[in-house]
């Protein structure tokens, strides 16, 4: 009976997969698609990992499962245990479906800044949610920091610790990288990605990089505000964290552990100005029927300026993070890009995609 269905959906011309086991089993094996019209219109072969595409609809839903099972793994947490974690919602997201499958309570400290839609559905999936004031890293109010005293206090509890825990890379270097290199069948001159915890970065990076005996460049893409191509350009100098980006959950002040496991073996890195990274969230919904977050444009700009770094006709990967169903309210409202003076950005044919106030 399986079996038939199975040749039933290939004959029209959908994929077949397995049975999975629940939302855990589900985590992974992203189509990995190619931009059509973005290639043609460039001269190069772009894809994008369809990272939306995973359960709880972000890239991040690797990483909360990797931090989860290593945890297990080490005997750190058993049966009806917490995880707690800071986070600017994707990985509470993913951590939160990952604690219901799983039996476990979920408990996310976020900063206060970040969009209504990711707080509303994280408290819609079960997790206990509690926004703090943003403040830097530096200071012991930091989200990050009030995770990790909260999970100490309790028994039988986790901070999962994203950004320094390179479990969190680990399960971008077992599963994502190990997919891309067959997709493309190791076809591929560069891969690059914007990076938040870097985890994402670093695992697929030393992956590529490993099996391909070096020939596949790794690079990294940056929002405005963050300070990795300046401490990738000089060779490790870290400045001062100025300006700032409309794209949420990547940019660092800081080189975490994560990217720490990398960062040398990367061959360049560059910024991503937001006009460019809004233009291309319209285009690719226009030309490729794509609806994504603003991390996912800027990721594509990169990999069509990376394309170009790295001759005509070369094929480069990137991450399609997340969809744009968490930041539609801004994202295509008018007001919104007046206001961040980004409304100029978007080309004359694609204004109207603007259809909220
Ligand atoms: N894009 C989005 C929308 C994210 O939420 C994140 C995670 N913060 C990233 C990209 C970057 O992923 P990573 O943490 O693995 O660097």
């Amino acid at each position: 009976m399986f079996s038939a269905l199975r040749t039933v959906s290939r004959s029209r011309g959908f994929a077949s997969h397995s049975a999975v086991q629940g939302f855990n089993g589900a985590v992974g094996n992203t189509p990995l698609i190619y931009l059509k019209g973005i290639s043609e219109k460039t001269g190069s072969k772009i894809y994008g990992k369809a990272e939306f595409q995973n359960p709880g609809g972000s890239v991040k839903d690797r990483a909360a499962l990797g931090l989860v099972r290593n945890a297990e793994a080490k005997g750190l947490i058993k049966p009806g245990g917490t995880v707690v974690e800071g986070t600017a919602g994707n990985t509470g997201i993913g951590l939160a479906h990952v604690c219901r499958a799983k039996g476990y309570k979920c408990v996310i400290y976020m900063p206060s800044t970040q969009s209504q839609e990711k707080i509303d559905l994280l408290r819609m999936l079960g997790a206990d949610v509690r926004p703090v004031p943003a403040v830097a890293f530096e200071n012991p109010q930091n989200y990050n920091h009030q995770a990790r005293e909260y999970a100490e206090s309790l028994e039988n509890a986790i901070w999962t610790n994203q950004f320094d825990n390179v479990a969190n890379a680990d399960a971008h270097y077992t599963s994502t990288g190990p997919e891309i290199w067959e997709q493309t069948q190791g076809q591929i001159d560069g891969f690059i990605c914007s990076t938040g915890t870097g985890g994402t970065l670093a695992g697929i990076g030393k992956y590529l990089k490993e099996k391909s005996g070096g020939k596949t460049q790794i690079w990294l893409a940056d929002p405005p505000g963050s300070v990795l191509t300046s401490y990738v350009e000089s060779e490790g100098k870290l400045v001062e964290r100025s300006g700032s980006s409309i794209t949420e959950g990547i940019g660092q002040g800081r080189i975490t552990d994560n990217l720490e496991t990398f960062v040398k073996e990367l061959s360049g890195a560059f910024t991503v100005p937001d006009n460019k990274s809004i233009s291309m969230l319209y285009e690719l919904l226009d030309t490729e029927g794509l609806y994504l977050g603003a991390s996912s444009a800027l990721n594509v700009v990169a990999a069509v300026e990376l394309a170009e770094r790295l001759g005509r006709g070369s094929t480069v990967v990137t991450i399609l993070c997340d969809g744009a169903y968490r930041y539609q309210s801004r994202l295509f409202s008018r007001k919104w890009l007046v206001s961040k003076g980004l409304e100029e950005a978007i080309p004359e044919h694609l204004k109207k995609y603007i259809v909220l106030e």
